[in-house]
């Protein structure tokens, strides 16, 4: 091990100045990033009315691109490459031709501050340059989904009030394609929307219709080099609009800000990654998945690292992550559990067809590990650190995390590591009373990070207030469920909608992190379901590949969870469960149809084709 990694006590020692004075812990933090104007006040009022580095001047794009060239011109900001392995190198210098290009064309459509610039495109370098071209001008950024249904999208592009949107003409994913300009075609001739241009660039194709309201991106782009001023921005002005991942209900539009949460951004990641300058960093995302933007908008440009942009799917073939890994040296990785669990699923082939000892760090984001894939990492990459950190939409900071990059921590299996220094969480009873380690409860935040959000179209907080912080009195609710260790570990065991009453309350990732370890199953969700006057425990499990069902498999099942206290009633297999677009398993779908309920918002179902295939395996 490298001999610059320090013990816990120095990330305890963090964690405690942070808390004993978070205004110079943050002051310390904001000198991260280039301010035009520094801020008057590090923090001003509470959370969740807190308004952080105010009267602070920046510009997103500045600190991206433009700060960079004296010295890192050259350098490759952005490697594209697809699933065909075609790939494209973007120097900074190039990042910054583009970047200008684009914010030209923008203005020119009267784009500035205040206005909302909608985005759908797969993961290619133009995704890149209009995410910075947007804020370049001070604008509001909001990426949707490729994928998301017409109904949906139509539904935000009015709750975001775009009147731009700027599309590809189509994507590629798993040997597909996608053609996303004739979808929005289609979406904008049955739906009424705020839209008024739609900027499409086409990559190379010319196959889909242009309307009146078109305006082909290559077409008008200038072609020699333009210069658009980067402007400056107070720090809580709104930089981007997420949608949580719809997980336990209808997404929540949420905003984060230009100064705080790029601050806050790359305060995670300098404690996580602690990253080199010659280190090459690929977050294995969507880029409806605020996980893509984190990553490539706000932290590798702003720290003017080297960043793999992939557009694809990585179970398209079971080369690719490797094979990937080995052309661009990766080093660093973010991505979900359901991605490492589909390199596992892949077999040893994801992990040996190409070289892959430039790897350094794996982090997990957006659900608990699952042990199986934590296990298979662990046995075939023996010399990668795999972390954890645990956050959400409304608060883009770690709530806890195994940091690696400043400390040495050893990994425990089914936890999301240890508490992060910049935030609190506690874990509180049905009354919101503190619970000692060991104790099964609700987690929740002191925040004081400047990563919390707003809720969009709430100015006066009020719903922030009721959606957040009204079920625990001066706590931020996360509507998680678990516990603390004596060694300070937090588990995460599943959502507090989730939990399973069955004599004793039980966490949905208590039993799944055990079902997923057994040789014959890959994946698994917990569900309860009504049985005389309390609740019983269904397993909804994957069987691995080339493992049939049977009765007795089932009783196997049954048999190893009773093995570890679990009484499991019924065992039912699938092929695949059903999970969000950002690769969350959506339990309470599966709980809806065991319980024969409404199904409510689904509006975030990967594939929605899976209900009927849930319902013939659950016997209805
Ligand atoms: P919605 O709020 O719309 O129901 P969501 O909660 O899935 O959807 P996100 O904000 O994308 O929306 O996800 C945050 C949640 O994801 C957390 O509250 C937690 O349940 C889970 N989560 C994220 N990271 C981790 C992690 N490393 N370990 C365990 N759980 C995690
Ligand atoms: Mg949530």
């Amino acid at each position: 091990m490298d001999a610059k990694f320090y013990g816990l006590e120095k990330v305890i020692k963090e964690w405690e100045e942070a808390k004993k004075n978070p205004e110079k812990f943050w002051a310390e933090k904001a000198k991260l990033i280039t301010w035009f104007r520094r801020p008057d006040k590090i923090i001003e009022g509470h959370p969740p009315f807190e308004k952080w580095y105010v009267n602070g001047l920046l510009n997103i794009s500045y600190n991206a691109v433009d700060r960079h060239l004296p010295e890192k011109g050259d350098k490759v900001a952005f490697y594209w490459v697809n699933e065909r392995l075609e790939s494209k190198a973007i120097s900074y210098r190039d990042l910054y031709f583009e970047v200008n290009r684009a914010a030209y064309v923008l203005k020119e459509l009267g784009i500035s501050k205040g206005e909302k610039v909608s985005l759908l495109m797969p993961s290619i370098p133009e995704a890149l340059y209009f995410s910075l071209a947007v804020h370049r001008l001070g604008a509001t950024l909001v990426i949707h989904y490729v994928g998301l249904s017409a109904e949906t999208l139509s539904y935000r592009l009015n709750d975001c009030d775009s009147k731009v949107i700027v599309v590809a003409s189509k994507g590629f994913r798993n040997g597909n394609e996608i053609r996303i300009k004739d979808f929005v075609d289609k979406l904008l001739n049955e739906y009424k929307t705020p839209v008024e241009k739609v900027l499409v660039v086409k990559r190379g194709y010319d196959d889909f219709n242009v309307n009146k309201r078109d305006i082909i991106y290559e077409e008008v782009k200038p072609r020699g080099k333009v210069e658009v001023e980067p402007i400056a921005v107070e720090a809580n002005e709104v930089a981007t609009i997420y949608y949580t991942s719809g997980t336990t209900g209808r997404p929540k539009g949420l905003t984060h800000t230009n100064g705080g949460y790029v601050v806050a951004l790359n305060t995670s990641f300098k404690l996580i990654f602690d990253p080199r300058q010659n280190d090459v960093w690929w977050t294995i995302s969507e880029l409806g998945w605020p996980v893509w933007p984190m990553a490539n908008v706000y932290v590798i440009p702003v720290m003017g690292l080297t960043g793999v942009l992939f557009e694809g799917y990585i179970g398209y073939k079971p080369d690719l992550f490797s094979r990937i890994v080995e052309r661009f040296g990766v080093s660093l990785v973010w991505s979900s559990t359901t991605t490492l669990y589909t390199l596992k699923s892949l077999g040893e082939e994801s992990v040996k067809s190409g070289d892959i000892s430039t790897l350094r760090m794996i982090l997990n984001t957006g659900e608990p590990l699952n042990v199986g894939a934590w296990m298979w990492l662990r046995e075939h990459m023996p010399n990668v650190y795999i972390a954890d950190a645990y956050w959400m939409t409304e608060h883009l900071y770690p709530v806890a995390a195994t940091p690696f990059g400043i400390a040495e921590i050893p990994y425990k299996p089914g936890s999301a590591g240890i508490k992060f220094p910049g935030s609190e969480f506690v874990i509180v009873d049905d009354e919101g009373k503190p619970l000692p380690p060991q104790s099964k409860g609700y987690i929740v935040l002191k925040p004081y990070s400047p990563a919390l959000a707003k809720m969009h179209k709430d100015p006066n907080g009020e719903r922030v207030v009721r959606t957040y912080w009204s079920r625990f009195q001066g706590y931020f609710y996360t509507g998680d469920y678990g516990y603390v260790d004596k060694d300070g570990y937090l588990y995460v065991l599943g959502r507090a909608d989730d939990v399973i009453t069955a004599g004793e309350r039980i966490g949905t990732m208590e039993v799944e992190s055990v079902v997923v370890t057994h040789p014959a199953i890959a994946e698994a969700a917990a569900v309860g379901y009504k049985k005389d006057g309390g609740e019983g425990i269904l397993i909804v499990a994957v069987p691995k590949k080339g493992v049939s069902e049977s009765p007795e498999l089932e009783n196997m099942i049954k048999e190893y969870l009773r093995n570890s206290g679990y009484i499991v009633d019924k065992v039912v297999f699938v092929r695949r469960l059903p999970k969000t677009k950002s690769g969350k398993i959506m339990r309470r779908l599966l709980r809806a149809l065991v319980r024969g309920e409404e199904i409510g918002d689904i509006s975030t179902l990967d594939d929605p084709s899976i209900i009927e295939e849930l319902r013939k395996a659950l016997g209805q």
